[in-house]
């Protein structure tokens, strides 16, 4: 498998890397449905509720505690697998990553050309004046945070029952139909529409590598099962 892996990045000349939750587990970040992941954790809600629109809207404190404990995690760190991705993207040999997570590890990577599909809980922004904020001050207020302006500061981050941006929409789904492989890694594949992207890949090698099996994996031309920073370190 790994020798396949290996060869396949060889000969490719423009491949894309799409990703979940599960590309950070190895910075320590929890991912969803993984046994430790959020949702084996007990909530009053499921975190899939907590993180819609509606919840943020109509229990906005409630938001913000879970979001502050959960999602934010400023100490994580980079690990092989987003390491080694920016390594091929400066050798010009991968063309974009696409990924699903808001933890921004892969500019902090080196990574050039990312598309945050979920946005980045390091973005924030006052939803009366527009005023951008950085993550502290989601961090350093115990209750809802407010702007200067008495704005409540939302994150730049996609909450379930709303829609993508559309220009990272356009330029991830443009990427991946040039590419000549896809290596899709670390996710369930069971949030959409970011795991509907898939379908607009029309290249040579489909590959994935992921600790557990998907729904999908029939459609896979390459399957291979691990971690992906253990993984990618070897190639
Ligand atoms: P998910 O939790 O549904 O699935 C994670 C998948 O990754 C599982 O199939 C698991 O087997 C696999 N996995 C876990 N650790 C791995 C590793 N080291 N190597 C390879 N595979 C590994 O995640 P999802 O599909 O991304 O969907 C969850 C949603 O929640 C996404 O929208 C995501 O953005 C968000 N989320 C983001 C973060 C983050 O930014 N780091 C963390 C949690 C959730």
């Amino acid at each position: 498998m790994l020798s396949r892996l290996k060869e396949i990045i060889n000969n490719s000349s423009d491949i894309v890397f799409f990703g979940g939750a599960g590309v950070s587990t190895e910075s320590g970040i929890p991912d969803f449905r993984s046994a430790d992941g959020l949702y084996m954790m007990n909530y009053k809600y499921p975190p899939e509720s907590i993180l819609s629109h509606t919840f943020f809207t109509e229990h906005t404190k409630e938001f913000f505690e879970f979001y502050r404990k959960n999602m934010i995690f400023t100490d994580a760190k980079p690990n092989a697998a987003h390491l080694k991705l920016a390594e091929l993207e400066k050798v010009k040999k991968l063309k974009a990553v696409v990924t699903q997570n808001i933890d921004g590890l892969h500019t902090a990577a080196g990574s050039k050309t990312v598309f945050e599909l979920h946005g980045s809980t390091l973005r924030n922004y006052c939803m009366k004046c527009g005023k951008f904020h950085g993550v502290e001050s989601i961090l350093k207020s115990a209750d809802v945070p407010k702007c200067e302006c008495g704005g409540i500061i939302k994150p730049d981050v996609v909450l379930y029952e709303e829609s993508l941006d559309e220009e990272t929409v356009n330029g991830a789904i443009n990427a991946i139909k040039k590419a000549d492989t896809l290596i899709v890694a670390g996710t369930s594949l069971r949030v959409y529409p970011a795991a509907g992207f898939i379908r607009y890949f029309s290249g040579d090698n489909l590959i994935l590598i992921n600790k557990d099996s998907t729904e999908m994996d029939n459609r896979f031309d390459l399957i291979v099962n691990g971690k992906i920073g253990e993984i990618l370190s070897l190639i």
